[in-house]
């Protein structure tokens, strides 16, 4: 019999009917055997995930702010027992949520206060399906640098042999020195994911509120085109780039498995939504753009030197610098007699990148170093772009158009992206004038 692993997310938890919503999906399918979920994340514009307040609440503890501790854990209670209140039965969330406090207030640490909101809503998913709640620590692991450790994949499978149906909670598994860790933001996706991989799924379903991945974000294009089918490594470009539908880390665990992944839409079960599969053989329709993402945050070093590519060393000397300040490089396109620097915002602290350049141009003899902060990344994503000529070309005459100036290129060798580096403000144009030129 087919086996199916269902991941439902923030919006899918929300409140107590958005549950019982999920909960019809689990109960219309035998093969939903395997069940993830998320934290209640907003139920309208302007509310607040539970992760948020769960963050606010162990900020309030380290703070040793004791009023705003008491206020904010009143209102991560009012979710709880709002809930359970909804659901009409005995969920025991009161007792639950003591628990919760007395272990945060006696230095159970961050992770662990973190992590509540999936372990409070595995558990009402547990008892409204009557499934049994097992915990992500008795299998997800990671290592003293806070990476996914492989064993997490065999331990899964035999844990979770022990039962044929399971409610798991999302975004956390045990760290190296035995204490509940969690995976980066959005990361139940991933947990949804390592679930597939255990129990070696036939298809790992991720319920969310829209009917599938887009060809761009919703929110900046009204309506974009809905993609049918998505390869892991579309997935892998789009997402770590800023479609964050999924975790641009939930590939991994299903990988070698080659388990699909399908994006459904909780609040319209009814939609095919889409398919992320190990490769594409052939589209509908043979688009060449498949999809467009992007995020800001990140800065640009743009070095010139005449005959850059006959100076041997020049590249290492000045990766070096980058290498000692402990910052890792995004992207390096570079060409005969210049080279750009991309790094992540993140990992530069205040006044680090005065520093570096200083440091560059002691290493070097150069023509001009010069800086752009404030830069946004789009990648234009697609199988398609290898075989079609002028894909380039259609991009840059659309964004020339639209008035946006380009300061940073790479084109993937692989030629499945185009990354464009442009001023953060125009971030969305950008996006919008590739969206229209390719999907309109
Ligand atoms: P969940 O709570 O189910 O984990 P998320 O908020 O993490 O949901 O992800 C779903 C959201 O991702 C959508 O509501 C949408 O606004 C956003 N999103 C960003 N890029 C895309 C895209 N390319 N396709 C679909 N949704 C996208
Ligand atoms: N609840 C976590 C977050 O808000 C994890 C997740 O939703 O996947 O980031
Ligand atoms: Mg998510």
């Amino acid at each position: 019999m087919e086996l199916k692993v269902c991941k439902f997310g923030g919006t899918s938890m929300a409140d107590g009917n958005v549950i019982l919503n999920a909960a019809k999906i689990v109960s219309a399918d035998v093969s939903r055997r395997y069940v993830v979920v998320s934290a209640p994340g907003k139920r309208f514009g302007g509310d607040v995930k539970v992760t948020d307040l769960l963050i606010a609440l162990y900020d309030a503890y380290e703070r040793a702010d004791r009023a705003t501790f008491e206020k904010v854990f009143e209102k991560i209670e009012g979710r709880f027992l709002g809930i359970e209140k909804e659901l009409g039965s005995d969920l025991k969330m009161r007792k639950t949520l003591d628990t919760v406090k007395n272990e945060v207030l006696s230095g159970a640490g961050r992770d662990y206060c973190v992590s509540r909101g999936e372990f409070l809503a595995a558990q009402i998913m547990s008892e409204i399906l009557h499934v049994p709640f097992v915990d992500a620590t008795e299998f997800v692991r990671f290592d003293e640098r806070g990476i996914l450790k492989e064993e997490t994949y065999s331990l899964a499978a035999r844990v979770l042999a022990n039962y044929p149906r399971a409610v798991i909670p999302g975004f956390y598994g045990l760290g190296a020195d035995g204490k509940v860790k969690t995976f980066s933001r959005g990361g139940g996706d991933i947990s949804g994911a390592v679930v597939a991989r255990g129990v070696n799924a036939d298809l790992y379903e991720n319920w969310t509120d829209v009917s599938g991945f887009y060809a761009c974000d919703p929110r900046i294009v009204d309506a974009p085109k809905c993609i049918e089918e998505l390869s892991y490594r579309e997935l892998r470009e789009l997402s770590y780039m800023g479609a964050n539908v999924l975790h641009s880390d939930c590939i991994f665990p299903v990988k070698s498995a080659g388990i699909p992944i399908r994006i459904c839409n909780t609040f319209r079960p009814e939609d095919k939504g889409t398919y992320i599969v190990p490769a594409i053989k052939r589209r509908v329709g043979d688009t060449v753009v498949t999809g467009i993402a992007g995020k800001t945050g990140f800065t640009t070093i743009g070095i010139e030197k005449s005959m850059m590519n006959a100076e041997i060393g020049f590249a290492r000397k000045v990766l070096s610098v980058i290498e000692k300040h402990g910052v890792s490089l995004e992207h390096l396109p570079s060409g005969i007699d210049s080279m750009s620097i991309v790094i992540d915002n993140t990992f530069l602290q205040e006044k680090e990148i005065e520093r570096i350049v200083e440091e560059i141009e002691a290493a070097v003899s150069l023509d001009r170093i010069y800086v752009h902060e404030n830069v946004a990344l789009i990648a234009t994503v697609g199988h398609g772009m290898a075989k079609s000529i002028g894909t380039s070309a259609r991009l840059f005459k659309a964004l020339s158009e639209a008035g946006i100036n380009v300061n940073m290129i790479d084109q993937g060798s692989s030629e499945l992206n185009i990354i464009v580096g442009v001023d953060a403000k125009d971030c969305n144009a950008c996006i919008r004038a590739i969206y229209h030129e390719f999907f309109n």
